[in-house]
Formats: structure tokens, C-alpha cells, sequence
């Protein structure tokens, strides 16, 4: 599948379920990706409407805002960027977010750095959820076979997983994603890590 079908893809998703922060974060993404970054900051803004919390959208939208050499509004959402993702434990898209403010020449904000996501559990849990970030027993048996079913099994809650098997129903029946093809397979999967946040 080439780039301009992925697009087509997520845009259908995107269209097909507006309220569904996945669909359109995918869309500017892959629009970012392609170099094609005004179209890309509409999907964008519109994930961040849904879930102010999202804190990948926040890095993705403020890179492409940088490369549109729209340097006021890339600073001002790598501010609020780094603010939502350094209270969530985001790490890796916080820090992404912070080198990206001192090359455009700002002093990145104090960072308060609380405990890291996916760390040691507190005491008397099995894990903390990359998810929802609360601390829960771990699932009776591993979802799906793999290294990825067993990171779901050590990361994520049974809600937040029984949240994705929704989401990604969805997201086959909206993308028309037909599961034997290894494309769509890495499509779906793809989003999975997304919606769970399960850092690559
Ligand atoms: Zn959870």
C-alpha cells in the first residue's frame, strides 16, 4: 500500500467516525509524514480538540507547524505540548518536544518529571497502565499470541484493552482492512500501539 492510499484510508476513518481522536492523529500523520504539512494541521488540532491529553498529537502538529516556518505556532504548542506530556509521564514525546523548542532558540519549561509510565508497579498491582496510567492486575491470559500480545499483557488494563477491541473493530470495518495481508495487519497493529501508548 503506497502513501497516498494510507491517506485515502485514514481520511475514510477519520470521515466515517469524527469523534474517534485515532482516525484523524493517523490522517496528520501520515500527511506530516508525506511532507504535506498544511493539510496535515486541521486533523491535527482536531485530535487535540477531542483529547487535549494526546500528547504525540502535540509533537507531530508543532514539527509540522515548524516546517510550514510558522515559528510562533510551533512554539506556542510545544509549550502546551510539553506541559500535558510531562504530567502524564510522557516521556519520550516530552523530551522530544523540549530539543525541538531549544533549536528553534527558547528555553524549554522546568520539568516537574513525575514517575515514569511503565514503570516498576506500585506495590500490591501487577502493572501501571500505559493507558490510563492506574495501577491494575494483570489480564488472566495474554490477548493475542506475540510480542505485542505480551507487552498488552504487562502494560495494559483489562478495560483500556477491552476499550481498544472496540476502537479497533472500528478500525477494520472503517478502513476495510482485510487482516490476512500483512499491510493491514501492520495498519492495525499500528494504531493498537497508538491507542494503548505501548512506546515502540
Ligand atoms: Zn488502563
Amino acid at each position: 500500500m503506497d502513501v497516498d492510499q494510507r491517506i485515502e484510508q485514514f481520511a475514510k476513518m477519520a470521515e466515517a467516525d469524527p469523534e474517534n481522536e485515532l482516525g484523524h492523529f493517523s490522517l496528520g500523520k501520515a500527511l506530516a509524514e508525506a511532507g504535506r504539512f498544511d493539510e496535515a494541521i486541521t486533523p491535527l488540532r482536531r485530535v487535540l480538540d477531542i483529547n487535549p491529553e494526546y500528547s504525540k498529537a502535540y509533537e507531530v502538529l508543532a514539527a509540522a507547524q515548524r516546517d510550514l516556518n510558522d515559528r510562533e505556532a510551533a512554539v506556542a504548542t510545544l509549550r502546551s505540548g510539553i506541559d500535558v506530556s510531562d504530567r502524564r509521564g510522557d516521556r519520550m514525546p516530552r523530551d522530544a518536544m523540549a530539543r525541538m523548542l531549544r533549536d528553534l532558540g527558547e528555553t524549554p519549561p522546568e520539568l516537574k518529571n513525575p514517575p515514569r509510565k511503565q514503570a516498576a508497579p506500585p506495590p500490591g498491582s501487577d502493572l501501571t497502565c500505559s493507558r490510563c496510567g492506574r495501577a491494575a492486575s494483570r489480564m488472566d491470559k495474554q490477548p493475542f499470541k506475540g510480542e505485542l500480545g505480551e507487552r498488552v499483557l504487562n502494560h495494559v488494563c483489562e478495560p483500556c484493552w477491552r476499550e481498544w477491541v472496540g476502537v479497533g473493530t472500528k478500525v477494520i470495518n472503517e478502513m476495510g482492512l482485510a487482516l490476512s495481508s500483512p499491510q493491514a495487519q501492520q495498519i492495525y497493529d499500528e494504531h493498537m500501539i497508538e491507542f494503548l501508548q505501548l512506546e515502540q
